[in-house]
């Protein structure tokens, strides 16, 4: 581990996991745990917990779970190191690595840049009531005074030194406005001057409300029609999304519409429609991807109808369900941007498109459709083959169904033949695909060792629980006593704090796994409810289960020793184990 056990420790302690989670989402108290919507997946009952107590949370849904930590890495997208480092700064917590010289001239020049970009975009609003022409632009364009505050919209004077001149007047120099990607150099490399100008002026801004870049807007037909800030320190292409500032903040988000331009999503917003980001140009991004996750998993794409917005439609579907995102596409009539379409026909009009927005299979079949004729038969074939190839992804066969009924018949294909080339692409895949074979089998393993299992689950909790008992525990049994790698991982851990006299939570323990599924499992594990009962029954009869198992797994492991003894002839040795055998058998009644 990077970190010391007691670093570790100490920001687990110091970030409360009720109160890290709460800054993300609105925690309900329920019974001595706090319940929520899972933020993982989708679901319209509770079955996300945390628990103040264990400084953890478990989803009952989809079984995620784990520490603060691993919380962070989740809500935010990012690494263990990455998350560490943001609870640490959050607590206030000294790490090791802040000292290192490089790192803390970055973290300087970022929050430089930062400081310089909110002074830009302070520049630009003011700018923006003495520029007749650019109020007039957004006001024709139905914007209200309120929505361009909201978004810090502003104007770039047509000149060449108005921004530099302000700056030096704050003291800002014309080097650190290089860096921040606000002025150019000319040829010879010798003067500075304004790189934006004669335009409307879009800050973008991060989660955390820092302005990182800008685009700008000309009010004609000149080139180019936008210009943005090119990669700085503090912002790279790919990796934001517009306006998610604010749609993070939407009480029960159900979904995030994406739209191309900075102009669309912001009069989405003007039309009260909140929910709306812009994606930042069309070439959508797995960040993007992973980013809008973390606040909705149904999204909602409405690029433009032409073919470049199909294509990049397309793409970032698929980049968005590669994500597990339940992707949607809202087609607008032809030649129609959301900007326009919502200013023409009105919110309502919007919000039916929205509801009327189809799923990506229904998309990917209707554009599989557009310029093939029914009457000629070599188009029906290709129709044939491409729908079947997009329905081979559809699990459900009531899903199935429905699409084949409905396009045998506008296709003029028979169902038959759909059918027939459904199961040919499934009997084709049905090899490579046995995800839920392994699911299932894991399952009827953990049906079969239940009573085992479970015993060791509650002794693993109790010790959590009461912290007295776990020394007197390991000292009638062994973690290697235990069925199996995670339980005996997590005996060793108990054990070795109930030596040292340390109390250790659940939440601790979590952060000595590394991977995902160990540290939900883990989480899992100490989730179960304890029974009502005495504690000390409790303690007794799963003590008693483990030591039963750990002799059924010796009598086991002898019997197949007895058997091979006696198979290669070695008889006297296998009549020495069935002794040995029954003994134990004696010992366990
Ligand atoms: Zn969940």
């Amino acid at each position: 581990m990077l970190f010391s056990e007691d670093k570790i420790s100490e920001i687990i302690e110091k970030n409360g996991i009720v109160d890290v989670i709460s800054e993300y989402m609105s925690l309900k108290r329920s019974g001595g745990n706090y319940s929520a919507l899972c933020p993982f997946h989708s679901e319209k009952t509770p079955s996300f917990s945390v628990s103040q107590s264990k400084q953890m949370f478990y989803c009952f849904g989809c079984g995620t779970g784990g520490n603060v930590i691993t919380f962070i890495q989740k809500i935010e997208r990012i690494d263990f190191i990455a998350a560490v480092k943001l609870l640490a700064e959050r607590a206030g917590v000294q790490l090791e690595e802040d000292k290192d010289p490089k790192q803390q001239e970055r973290a300087r020049l970022q929050k430089a840049l930062y400081k310089v970009n909110t002074e830009a975009a302070r520049f630009f609003y003011s700018n923006i009531n003495a520029a007749p022409k650019a109020l007039e632009y957004l006001k024709r364009r139905g914007l209200s005074d309120t929505i361009i505050k909201k978004f810090g919209l502003g104007f770039a004077p047509d000149k060449w030194h108005e921004l530099i001149d302000f700056m030096k007047r704050k003291g800002i120099s014309s080097g650190l406005l290089y860096k921040a990607g606000l002025i150019a150099k000319n040829k010879d490399e010798e003067r500075y001057y304004d790189k934006f100008r004669n335009r409307i002026m879009f800050p973008i801004i991060d989660l955390k409300g820092n302005v990182i870049a800008f685009g700008g807007r000309v009010m004609d037909d000149s080139r180019p029609k936008y210009l943005n800030s090119p990669e700085t320190p503090v912002f790279s292409k790919g990796y934001n999304i517009y306006g998610l500032n604010f749609v993070k903040k939407v009480q029960n988000l159900e979904n995030i519409i994406v739209v191309e331009g900075y102009m669309d999503a912001i009069a989405l917003h003007q039309f009260g429609v909140e929910n709306a980001v812009a994606s930042l140009g069309t070439a959508f991004t797995e960040n993007q991807a992973k980013l809008l996750k973390r606040f909705s998993n149904e999204i909602i794409i409405s690029y433009d109808s032409d073919l470049a917005g199909q294509t990049a439609t397309m793409k970032g579907l698929s980049i968005l369900e590669k994500e597990g995102c339940i992707v949607k596409v809202l087609s607008l009539p032809s030649g129609k941007d959301p900007d326009e379409y919502i200013r023409k026909e009105g919110a309502d009009a919007f919000r039916e498109r929205i509801r009327k927005s189809v799923s990506l299979i229904e998309y990917k079949i209707e554009t599989l459709k557009k310029g093939l004729d029914v009457g000629n038969i070599q188009d029906r074939i290709k129709f044939t083959k491409g729908f079947s190839e997009v329905l081979k992804d559809v699990v459900s066969n009531v899903e199935v169904d429905a699409y084949i009924k409905k396009y045998s018949g506008i296709m003029q294909v028979n169902e038959a033949a759909l059918y027939a080339e459904q199961n040919r692409l499934r009997d084709k895949n049905k090899s490579g695909n046995n995800k839920h074979n392994i699911l299932n089998n894991k399952k009827t393993e953990l049906e079969l060792k239940k009573g085992e299992i479970i015993a060791e689950i509650y002794l693993l909790n109790i010790c959590i629980y009461y912290f007295e008992k776990a020394k007197n525990i390991f000292v009638v049994i062994e973690p290697t006593d235990f069925s199996n790698d995670i339980h005996i991982k997590l005996a060793g851990i108990i054990q070795r704090f109930a030596r040292a006299g340390k109390i250790i939570t659940a939440g601790e323990i979590i952060s000595f796994f590394e991977n995902d599924d160990e540290k939900s499992r883990v989480a899992e594990i100490f989730s179960y409810k304890l029974p009502d009962l005495e504690i000390d029954m409790l303690a007794k009869s799963s003590l008693e289960k483990v030591k039963q198992s750990r002799v059924d797994r010796k009598i086991q492991k002898m019997t197949e020793e007895m058997n091979e003894m006696y198979h290669s002839g070695e008889k006297e040795e296998a009549n020495r184990i069935f002794v040995e055998i029954k003994e134990l058998q004696k010992r366990k009644r």
